[in-house]
């Protein structure tokens, strides 16, 4: 906040207000060019150590569009964390149902005088934060900022509570565009990525793979028999079913892979900077996860197995993503024609 000395909104300069506001657009402009959740949250993090004097910062968000907790977010805080407290926030918790309905930054005073301090609260007070902000879109919380003590140790003033009270909400918008996004792109059921999306992930990769020399990898799975597996055991315990293994597939992806559901009990899977040779090793390593699967159904045992092609981009003849997924799937087609539950790679 640099030199706005003065405690008052009113002795804050012209100037140094000019400046704030200018501030204030920067902010909305690249805070809301991320769309991916984990680098906003960085951004959010960093604009707030940028424009706040102090080295404690730390920001509590739904880790998921469907999720029903606040957690606190581990990459940057600069606050004491214990390594076993999972610092989660219940949201139909009183003190967010008083953030909901406050427009203001309170101190841990102000809420421990409002409500009453539960199980749930005691990670955030334990942090003992000076400043708790609420980030708000839609007149609904959507995280929580929280300011360690100023680096000149004096209280925040009004005017600089003004101003992390309007970065909060333009991050608030920008963490519900986000989710948003995640929402509409996102399979419910197994929470993989869904087709369109998955295409539209696709050709950009490609692109860049073309022009960096970067391998891209795609693979295509589809559950071995599983018409037999939902006829026997009945439609909901196939959607149990269809959820591990797409558990288990995005256990098998890095935050720079993306996996999708294609289709009923069809997944796709594009690796990036994976050669075939090392897509055909993930794909293998999917493959037996899946086999070694105990389903444990009604008292049951239950196993299954899954097939898979894999292919790797080759920017002379695949002209676009459709024909690479479409090798991936003959090599597919060629697991299940020489036996299932196994790994062919695109000739
Ligand atoms: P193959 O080894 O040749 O792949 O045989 P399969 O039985 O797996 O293949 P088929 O295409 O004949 O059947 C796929 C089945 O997947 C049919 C459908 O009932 C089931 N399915 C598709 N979507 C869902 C879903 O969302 N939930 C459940 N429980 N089943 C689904
Ligand atoms: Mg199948
Ligand atoms: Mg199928």
């Amino acid at each position: 906040m640099g030199k706005a000395k003065k405690t008052g909104m009113g002795e804050t300069s012209t100037e140094k207000q000019i400046y704030d506001l200018k501030q204030l657009l920067e902010i909305s402009k690249s805070l809301n060019s991320v769309i991916d959740s984990s680098t906003l949250i960085e951004a959010i993090l960093y604009t707030c150590m940028g424009q706040m004097k102090t080295l404690g910062i730390a920001i509590f968000t739904k880790k998921n569009f469907d999720a029903t907790s606040f957690q606190l977010n581990r990459n940057y805080c600069g606050f004491d964390l214990d390594g076993s407290s999972d610092y989660s926030i219940p949201e139909g918790h009183p003190f967010i149902k008083l953030m909901n309905t406050l427009n203001t930054c309170v101190t841990i005073e102000e809420i421990q005088g409002k409500i009453e301090v539960d199980d749930s609260l005691k990670g955030l007070i334990s942090l003992q934060p000076s400043l708790v902000v609420p980030m708000k879109a839609k007149n609904h919380v959507n995280g929580l900022l929280l300011l360690g003590e100023q680096i000149t140790e004096e209280p925040y003033s009004d005017y600089e509570k003004e101003h992390i009270l309007n970065i909060a909400a333009l991050a608030a918008i920008a963490i519900s565009n986000a989710a948003l996004l995640e929402m509409t792109t996102t399979d419910m059921m197994t929470h993989l990525k869904l087709k369109h999306y998955f295409y539209t992930v696709l050709m950009e990769k490609l692109e860049i793979s073309h022009s960096q020399d970067m391998p891209v990898s795609v693979l295509m799975l589809d559950i071995d028999f599983f018409k037999r597996f939902n006829d026997t055991y009945g439609h909901s315990c196939g959607d149990i079913v269809l959820q591990m293994v797409a558990s288990v597939i995005q256990q098998n992806t890095r935050a720079q892979d993306m996996a999708a559901r294609y289709g009923g009990e069809e997944f796709v899977v594009m690796l990036c900077d994976t050669s075939e040779k090392t897509a055909a090793k993930i794909a293998e390593r999917i493959r037996a996860s899946i086999e070694n699967l105990d389903i444990l159904y009604e008292g049951q045992h239950l196993n299954l197995t899954i097939s898979i092609g894999v292919a790797q981009y080759d920017p002379e003849n695949d002209s676009t993503a459709r024909v690479l997924v479409d090798r991936a799937d003959k090599a597919l087609y060629n697991s299940k024609q020489t036996g299932r539950n196994k790994v062919s790679v695109a000739g």
